[in-house]
This record gives structure tokens, C-alpha cells and sequence, in this order.
């Protein structure tokens, strides 16, 4: 293996039935941002390729290459119509290791090209099953829920990798993940062996990205790019699940109609049923839905079966592993503010936490941030409530 076997970065894009999911933009706009930089820094030509499957997509092409991306390569076939793991996955490896399709990105680059260099997927439910059925086929690592990437040449010494040996990787992808609710960053690195006695390759170095983490470019209209038509091959074994029908379920908790979300995180643990009844009175008077962050669906603590039936339920998560929501209000009650939930409700329009900590992720992320434990700041909050009720009765 050398150092010209990986080429560009693929980006898994991501619609539904043609609309293009935000975060696909999202990471255009950062795959677009970082080869800017390295293409300057190293004197190269490496392109940002977005992977588009589906049927009848075509015409989607050109808004990806509006908002960055330099080529699209397009797989559009009746089978792909809707995600099925085994043959997206089959067709991205397919993709992922075209000499042919590598050659029409970058005709230079294309004699030696043997996998992408960096790979992006969404960290939503799709994006994080595929990227690893995807990662396991073209046996690399893979990072997941990563919100921070970095390029840069690291001097590495390590056993296995190395050999012991002080060793240089050239154009490593730091990905950063937040870990412990957001109080700690974790940097992973996906390295190639190269200690002579077990060499192998880990490329392309991939993870799967959170959504609302990246900034979205200016779409512009003269942008120019070239869109590489794919054709799948598929065999009667992986057709073997097929669609017959198919219904999207309406979630029965309606966040969309609501003006407030009232949300509580594990700050509910010294009396989690009658905090939760408190906060159930808040979210009364201010007719506002109820939300919860991810380890409440979990169900840490003991609750009725009444309170564990209507609120510790995933159909009220709010974050990348349930809902995104953009109410006018959002009052945040015993939440730390993890970037895995702050990216489903940081479009809201207005942000209230409560929280005794105020070294809480959550702080940065608010406009009213009421330091206390709810215990002490709810009631006070129902009370006023009330009382305002009553001056504009009045
Ligand atoms: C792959 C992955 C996906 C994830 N997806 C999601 C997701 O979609 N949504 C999500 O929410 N999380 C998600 N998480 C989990 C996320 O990383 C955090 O662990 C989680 O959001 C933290 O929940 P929390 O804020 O309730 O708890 P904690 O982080 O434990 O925070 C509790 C907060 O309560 C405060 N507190 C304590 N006592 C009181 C009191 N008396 N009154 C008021 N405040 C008090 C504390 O100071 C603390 O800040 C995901 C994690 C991973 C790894």
C-alpha cells in the first residue's frame, strides 16, 4: 500500500423520496471546507464526491454540486427506491472501488486508486446501520457520532501500528466525538498497519456525522461538477428482502403543533415521580408537549407504571436518536446538554435550562439560563404562571 492508493472523500447522501436530509448538505459543506484546506496544503486535486442511491434521483444531482460537492456519482435503479442494507451496501462498496468511476473524478489519480481516503455518512438510524455493514465490507474502521474533523500529520508510535517505531501518517482524519454527555472530547484514528511483521490498510478512514453540527455552504447556481452514472449489480440472493408495501407511522406524541416543549433529562434522579409530576404541571400550564433525553427512554429510574407508560417512552426522545424539534420555546429541565441532544432542539427559537451546573454544556446553548435544581426553580416558574393567567383574565 502507498499513500496514492486513497483518493477524495465520499459522502453518503442521504433523502427521502428525493428531498436531500440537511445533514447530507451539512457534510458537503465540510468535506468542501477541509479539501479546500488540504488540497492547498498538499498540492493536490482530490475531490468531494457525493454517493447518491435511490430511483429516479437524477435530477437531485445538481443541487449537491450547488452546495460543494465537485462530482456525483449517481446510482439510480427501481431497487434502491428505498433503503435496504444489504444492496446499498453492496452498491456503495461497488462504488467505493471502481478504478473506472475514480478515473472519470480524477483522471490522474485513477491508475492507483484503490479506495476512497475519507468516507462520511449521516449519524441517524440509516446512516449508522449502513456505515458499518459499508466499513465491515471494505474492512476499515469506522468512528461514529463525530462532530469535530481535523487533517493533519501525526507522528505515531505504537506497538501493533508501528512496530514500536516512531512512525509519520500523513493526512490523518482526527475525528472527534463528544463523549460523557459533552463534558469530553474522544479522538479517533483510523490507522494502516505498518509494522512490516502485520501490514494492512485502513482506508478509507470513515465516521458517521451528527446532524446540525456542520454548516451548510451557500448553494451557488454556476457552480460546476460532473455527475458519473452507476449502474448496480445486484444477484437473486440479495434481492431476496423485498418491499411490498409501505406506511410511515405517525408518531402519537405531536411535538410539530406545539408552541413549548417542555424536556427533562436525568437531573429528575432525587425524586424522579414527583419531579416528573411538577414538570407535568408546568407543561399543563403552558400547554406545552414533554420531551426526554435518550437515558430516560432507558428507564434509569423506578417510576409508576403510569408515569414509565406516558413519559419514559423513545416516541418522546428528542436528539439524533429521536426527534428533531423547532418549537418557539424550549425549556430544558435537568439536561446537560450532550451534542447528541442539543442537534434535535437547537432550532428552536427560544431556549430556557435550568440546571445547578453551570459549567453544563446546555449553558452555551441557551438564551435564559436559570441556575437551580428544578426542585427549587419549577414551582416558582407554575406559580408566576398562574399569577400572569390571572392578570390577563382579569
Ligand atoms: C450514539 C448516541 C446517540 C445518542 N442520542 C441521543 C439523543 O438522541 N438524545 C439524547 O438526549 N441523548 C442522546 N445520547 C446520549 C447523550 O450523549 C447524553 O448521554 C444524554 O443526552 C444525557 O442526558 P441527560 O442530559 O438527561 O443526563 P446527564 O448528562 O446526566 O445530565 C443531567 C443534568 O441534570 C443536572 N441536574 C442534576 N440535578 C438536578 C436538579 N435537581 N435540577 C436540575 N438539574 C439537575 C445535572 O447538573 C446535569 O447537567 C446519545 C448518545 C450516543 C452515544
Amino acid at each position: 500500500m502507498t499513500e496514492g492508493d486513497y483518493r477524495h472523500v465520499y459522502i453518503i447522501i442521504e433523502h427521502e423520496e428525493g428531498k436531500i436530509l440537511q445533514v447530507s448538505l451539512e457534510m458537503i459543506g465540510e468535506a468542501r471546507r477541509m479539501l479546500d484546506d488540504f488540497n492547498k496544503k498538499y498540492s493536490s486535486k482530490e475531490k468531494v464526491v457525493a454517493v447518491l442511491l435511490g430511483h429516479n434521483i437524477k435530477d437531485i444531482s445538481g443541487v449537491l454540486i450547488q452546495h460543494g460537492a465537485d462530482a456525483v456519482i449517481c446510482s439510480d435503479h427501481p431497487e434502491l427506491r428505498y433503503v435496504r442494507n444489504t444492496i446499498y451496501t453492496k452498491t456503495i462498496f461497488q462504488i467505493a472501488t471502481d478504478r473506472e468511476i475514480a478515473a472519470k473524478i480524477e483522471p490522474e489519480y485513477a491508475i492507483q486508486f484503490k479506495r476512497p481516503r475519507y468516507m462520511f455518512f449521516a449519524a441517524d438510524s440509516i446512516g449508522r446501520h449502513l456505515s458499518s455493514t459499508v466499513l465491515a465490507h471494505l474492512e476499515s474502521g469506522l468512528a461514529s457520532d463525530i462532530n469535530k474533523l481535523v487533517v493533519g500529520d501525526l507522528q505515531i508510535t505504537h506497538q501493533n501500528k508501528t512496530g514500536g517505531k516512531p512512525m509519520t501518517y500523513e493526512k490523518t482524519l482526527e475525528m472527534y466525538r463528544p463523549d460523557f454527555s459533552g463534558f469530553l472530547w474522544t479522538t479517533i484514528l483510523c490507522l494502516d498497519n505498518k509494522n512490516p511483521a502485520m501490514q494492512k490498510d485502513y482506508h478509507p478512514q470513515s465516521c458517521s456525522i451528527i446532524p446540525g453540527v456542520f454548516e451548510i455552504i451557500k448553494p451557488d447556481p454556476s457552480r460546476k461538477g460532473m455527475i458519473i452514472e452507476h449502474v448496480p449489480k445486484f444477484d437473486a440472493q440479495d434481492l431476496r428482502v423485498r418491499i411490498i408495501d409501505r406506511k410511515i407511522i405517525k408518531s402519537e406524541i405531536d411535538f410539530d403543533s406545539r408552541k413549548t416543549i417542555v424536556s427533562f433529562g436525568r437531573g429528575i434522579k432525587d425524586s424522579p415521580e414527583q419531579n416528573i409530576k411538577m414538570i407535568e404541571e408546568l407543561a399543563s400550564e403552558l400547554d406545552a408537549q414533554i420531551g426526554i433525553t435518550l437515558p430516560l427512554s432507558k428507564k434509569p429510574f423506578s417510576v409508576s407504571q403510569a408515569t414509565d407508560s406516558s413519559y419514559l417512552i423513545p416516541d418522546r426522545v428528542i436528539g439524533i436518536s429521536g426527534r428533531k424539534v423547532s418549537p418557539k420555546v424550549y425549556i430544558a429541565i435537568g439536561i446537560s446538554g450532550a451534542m447528541q441532544h442539543i442537534s434535535g432542539m437547537r432550532d428552536s427559537e427560544f431556549i430556557v435550562a435550568i440546571n445547578p451546573d453551570e459549567n453544563a454544556p446546555i449553558k452555551d446553548e441557551c438564551d435564559v439560563f436559570i441556575k437551580g435544581r428544578m426542585e427549587d426553580v419549577v414551582p416558582i416558574m407554575i406559580e408566576e404562571i398562574r399569577k400572569q393567567k390571572q392578570v390577563v383574565q382579569a
